[in-house]
């Protein structure tokens, strides 16, 4: 088919999922396919081993399950599956994506431990420390890669060593930043981490993923308090049946991100795609900074994939109209979500580049309507 017949979208999304997609992952979908036949259950499978491949070098000792639905379903379906009744959950918070594994845990009645370090400060690995050599309960420990509520960057290496030290279970999650930033989740010692179809591998949303150890994994029989969101039942079912899913899977969604896989490889893997995001990001912050906004967080805490910026001292600015102007131009931004401060983000991620983020910064000179 012709992707130059199909529409241009009328602006692009610079926020963390749903991002803008290229036409060609977009034109995939107007292909029906049969969930039990070989040729999609090929897709499949072909999309679970090229997951493992993007996530390790060591292939061997990892497996993928694929799960319906947005970003979450996979975080509750990873600590309803790989914590058992009797586990106790340690959380490294410092956001809203780190606070919702907390809320997760208490509808499981899972004994969890907060330790929250704040929105604006990374994990307290001391105090990780203190806590994992007090209370040998402790099974399991969860945090986010990528805190998408302010774009900090958490230590996942740091932790892990911690958490390995100690012997506990490690999970992750790497929602908004697998595929984008580099990681062998062999070398870091992860036993699970999830992200989902609509994130920095550049698909459309309705799916989600687990990356799990294999043999970590084959622990958790019987141990989901949920039948949809079962991990292990999951898997079992793509395994023995050879990529087929339980329950009616997001047929056109898989061939979409089979092919944003494909565009990922053909953009040089994932090194090359985070070289983009760091230019984006880079030609972002340095053209906000110019126009006299500041960052949330310091450089050294911050990831290339989402940037908070503290909202402008002007007392006409508001950010429905901020948000209105730009979108009119031509880009949607995301509002802020620190929970003390007023912000806004912008998303880099996604089907955008360099060029792009340089026509959002004149984009956004022109619509400082509080200085007039
Ligand atoms: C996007 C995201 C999620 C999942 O959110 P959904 O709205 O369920 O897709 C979870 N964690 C992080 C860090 C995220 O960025």
């Amino acid at each position: 088919m012709n992707i130059n017949n199909l529409p241009d979208n009328p602006y692009l999304l610079l926020t963390p999922g749903p991002l803008s997609t290229s036409k060609t992952v977009k034109a995939t979908m107007l292909q029906d396919w049969c969930t039990w036949d070989d040729d999609y259950k090929n897709l499949v499978e072909e999309v679970r081993s090229r997951l493992i491949r993007l996530a390790t070098q060591r292939p061997e000792q990892y497996t993928t399950v694929l799960m319906q639905g947005s970003g979450t379903f996979s975080v509750e379906a990873m600590i309803g599956t790989a914590v058992p009744r009797n586990g106790k959950l340690l959380v490294l918070t410092n956001g809203a994506y780190g606070n919702r594994i907390i809320q997760i845990a208490r509808y499981y009645k899972i004994d969890t431990v907060a330790l929250d370090s704040g929105e604006l400060d990374p994990p307290d690995l001391e105090k990780l420390e203190k806590t994992l050599a007090g209370d040998p309960e402790i099974t399991h420990v969860a945090v986010v890669h990528c805190e998408t509520t302010t774009g900090m960057l958490n230590p996942i290496e740091a932790v892990g060593r911690t958490v390995k030290k100690f012997g506990k279970t490690y999970l992750v999650d790497t929602m908004s930043s697998f595929g984008g930033v580099p990681m062998d989740v062999a070398d870091l010692e992860i036993d699970f981490c999830v992200s989902s179809a609509n994130k920095c591998i550049q698909g459309v949303p309705g799916f989600c993923f687990v990356i799990a150890k294999r043999a970590e994994l084959l622990k958790c029989e019987g141990n989901a308090r949920s039948l949809s969101l079962d991990l292990f039942d999951q898997w079992k079912a793509m395994e023995v049946d050879k990529g087929k899913w339980r329950y009616t899977s997001p047929t056109h969604v898989v061939r979409a991100f089979y092919q944003a896989m494909q565009e990922l490889e053909e953009e040089g893997g994932i090194s090359k795609r985070h070289a983009r995001y760091i230019e984006n990001h880079r030609i972002l912050v340095d053209g906000m900074r110019a126009l006299g906004f500041k960052t949330l967080l310091p450089d050294a805490y911050q990831s290339p994939i989402i940037t908070s910026f503290y909202s402008p001292e002007g007392k006409k600015y508001d950010f429905r109209s901020f948000y209105n102007r730009l979108k009119q131009k031509g880009f949607v931004i995301y509002p802020g979500k620190v929970s003390k401060m007023s912000a806004f983000r912008i998303g880099n991620i996604g089907h955008v580049f360099p060029d792009d983020m340089r026509r959002l910064i004149e984009a956004v000179e022109k619509s400082m309507f509080w200085n007039d």
